[in-house]
């Protein structure tokens, strides 16, 4: 069952508003995400936070690294940021913690979600590659009689468009992004060409996360606003500072 987030249905008056009122578990998330893109990897990233909101552990997607930290996974195809928060997480304790991800998780992740010690996930993006793969309660009785774990997402706002976006510069395929095209990303896909195409990407990496959402937040606007329209050109904008 999708839900809303309250914290991404008011609107925000800019990116610098949006960003400082975010709680540390999106803040976290997002980072992480951004040194997945900065790094060449698909920008995914991930937290769990207990009960306090204190973050437990953050990661994100390695599938394009050559190394990373003990008890992490690169260089696969599942080293995707949900299963690397969820793998650092000590097996056997209560399922309380909330994982926080920058991307709709896929059916792997959703599966290691329903595995881990967790109650509730919220996710930022959509995805519509992976939308419905939580739902294991169609898979078995068992599944069916358990609590599900609750969901928060994908949020409706300038964070959700950036989530998604963020993690389409990754090449995915002509077939996948045929798919991606029919089902409500035209206007991301021909976003992405043209930053790609306008250099812009080289000065994205340069930049923190809070400052690349600031820098793409007029798009991001009329992505939350209308996800299948094409946003405005970006040519010739720049980033504060060059
Ligand atoms: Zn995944």
């Amino acid at each position: 069952m999708t839900s809303r987030s309250a914290e991404g249905a008011a609107p925000q008056a800019s990116a610098e508003a949006l960003w400082s009122g975010l709680d540390e578990a999106w803040q976290a998330a997002f980072r992480q995400a951004w040194e997945a893109f900065c790094s060449g990897n698909i920008a995914v990233g991930a937290c769990a936070t207990d009960a306090a909101g204190t973050v437990v552990h953050a990661s994100r997607n390695r599938v394009a690294d050559r190394d990373g930290p003990r008890g992490e996974i690169f260089g696969s195809a599942l080293a995707h940021a949900e299963v690397n928060v969820l793998a650092r997480l000590r097996f056997g304790q209560a399922r309380e913690l909330v994982l926080t991800t920058t991307l709709e998780p896929c059916l792997q992740c959703s599966a290691a979600i329903r595995l881990g010690p967790v109650s509730a996930v919220r996710f930022a993006g959509a995805d519509p590659l992976w939308a419905g793969c939580h739902d294991f309660g169609r898979l078995s009785p068992r599944e069916a009689a358990r609590p599900p774990v609750e969901r928060d997402g994908p949020r409706p706002d300038e964070l959700g468009a950036f989530g998604t976006l963020i993690a389409r510069f990754w090449h995915h395929g002509a077939r996948t992004e045929a798919f991606l095209r029919s089902h409500g990303e035209s206007g991301i896909l021909a976003l992405i060409e043209r930053l790609r195409a306008g250099g812009i990407t080289s000065k994205l990496v340069e930049m923190e996360v809070d400052q690349a959402l600031a820098f793409l937040w007029p798009e991001l606007r009329a992505m939350a606003r209308a996800p299948d329209a094409s946003p405005p050109t970006v040519a010739g904008i720049q980033p504060a500072g060059g």
